[in-house]
């Protein structure tokens, strides 16, 4: 029992709860797709049409559990727009794009609003060459939305600073 739990405590120290999401070794936490996917975006790296006011990159590495980087794995993204609006008809921000050899993804786009019941957040699909798509969405830190909004998990924070942000995705591969 003693045994047990100092086992227990040894682990909780070594891994940080908050770093869990972003460590490899760790699936990136399955959302659920709402309403508003779209398939068959187009593919691009910028979201962005010209006339934005904001901007936002945000760049990570999509990773296999056994942390090696999935190259060319598959991103698919998409947001509500500055007022909360999805587009439904065509594909403002909404586009897909491949990870380059090392796994790694840039997307220019904007900072979504808040819409009813929702947090700001940016939906995505990640999927390496092959394997089982993984479905998503990903938050901004220090919302006060983020505490009244039910799908929010702190694990899916970007880490962010200025118009800079950044993610890791952990997939099965
Ligand atoms: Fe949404």
């Amino acid at each position: 029992m003693k045994f047990t739990r100092r086992r227990a405590l040894g682990a909780a120290l070594l891994v940080p709860l908050e770093a869990l999401a972003q460590t490899c070794g760790v699936v990136t936490p399955r959302q659920t797709e709402g309403p508003f996917f779209t398939p068959k975006s187009p593919q691009r790296k910028s979201l962005l049409e010209g006339g934005e006011k904001s901007r936002l990159v945000v760049t990570g590495t999509v990773l296999s559990a056994q942390c090696k980087p999935a190259a060319n794995a598959l991103l698919d993204f998409w947001h509500c727009d500055e007022a909360g609006e999805y587009d439904n008809r065509g594909y403002r921000y909404r586009g897909h794009q491949f990870a380059d050899a090392q796994g790694r993804y840039r997307l220019e786009t904007i900072v979504p609003a808040e819409y009813p019941g929702r947090t700001r957040h940016i939906h995505v699909k990640v999927q390496a060459p092959g394997k089982r798509i993984l479905t998503t969405q990903i938050y901004f830190p220090g919302e006060p939305g983020n505490r009244r909004d039910g799908l929010y998990r702190p694990e899916l924070e970007v880490k962010k600073q200025g118009p800079e942000a950044s993610f890791d995705f952990v997939v099965e591969v």
